[in-house]
């Protein structure tokens, strides 16, 4: 009971962290917070309260090329990956893709759908043409 009551703590922990951003942090940088609370706390527990939080649909995945970011904003919406700073950007979408409008012509059942998009930021293009 006693560990039950610790694990809990630990999720409730985790949930507040990954809510508190908009950075999509990676896993390590989860850890690096939780750490700061519990300092015995390990990677894979991390790794494993992440998990649980996408399995129970409190948090998502986004797949990168080098790493997976975490997500707690389950409204619907896309990302925008820069290739220079490796932030992850809030794309919200105006109503149904006309990809998706499509498919459904075509008879499709369609349950979920996602975009994502890569390029570089204002900000590093801007930086970029000083
Ligand atoms: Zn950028
Ligand atoms: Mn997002």
């Amino acid at each position: 009971m006693v560990n039950n009551t610790k694990h809990s703590k630990q999720r409730d922990a985790l949930i507040e962290i990954l809510q508190s951003t908009d950075t999509h942090p990676t896993a390590e940088w989860v850890y690096e917070k939780m750490r700061e609370i519990f300092p015995n706390v390990s990677l894979a527990t991390v790794y494993r309260n992440l998990k649980h939080m996408i399995e129970i649909g409190m948090a998502r995945e986004i797949y990168t090329d080098n790493s997976s970011r975490f997500d707690a904003n389950m409204t619907e919406h896309y990302h925008f990956l820069c290739r220079k700073c490796n932030k992850l950007i809030d794309i919200f979408p105006e109503g149904v893709s006309s990809e998706v409008k499509e498919m459904k012509k075509l008879g499709f059942e369609i349950d979920r759908y996602d975009l994502s998009v890569y390029g570089v930021c204002k900000d590093c293009k801007e930086a970029d043409a000083v």
